[in-house]
């Protein structure tokens, strides 16, 4: 088994799509970025890459590269998971925290881990999303951006 941890950031912007785990959440903002800017599968691509010894999402994916420009991040979450199953590793098992302020994001969780799930090729059951605010403070707190975290275990097939 191996382990991976991923963390990332974007900027909330008026006029952007708020997506998150691939689910478009109602929002007054959305984040921004070359992608769609969805943090949770940034996070999520990253502890996935990180277990496999595979660098970075921006090693994969360059943000210099025309073709991701508003890319749809579950399927780059998807190429992920295929490179890191051509090393030789399944998905186990996925923890991530999504950290924002507003909006609530509880009505979305049990989509968004169905998406993630799979992208992963894997069951529901082995993946974990929360949510939590950090009580005003810093930028998040702030609404100025969201962040999440994610960690993943990786299995040899
Ligand atoms: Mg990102």
């Amino acid at each position: 088994m191996r382990i991976g941890h991923g963390y990332d950031v974007h900027r909330l912007k008026e006029g952007r799509r708020l997506i998150l785990g691939g689910v478009e959440i109602e929002y007054v903002m959305g984040l921004d970025g070359h992608s769609d800017a969805d943090v949770l599968c940034h996070a999520i691509t990253d502890a996935i890459l990180g277990a496999a010894k595979m660098g970075d999402i921006g090693l994969l994916f360059p943000d210099t590269d025309m073709s991701f420009k508003d890319a749809d991040s579950v399927e780059l979450l998807r190429t992920a998971v295929r490179a890191v199953a051509d090393k030789g590793y399944k998905v186990g098992n996925i923890d991530a925290t999504i950290i924002a302020q507003k909006p609530k994001l509880r009505p979305y969780i049990d989509k968004m881990c169905e998406n993630i799930a799979g992208a992963c090729d894997t069951s529901v059951d082995n993946v974990n999303i929360k949510a939590t605010t950090e009580e005003g403070l810093g930028f998040s707190g702030e609404g100025l951006g969201m962040a999440a975290h994610a960690v993943c275990l990786l299995e040899n097939k």
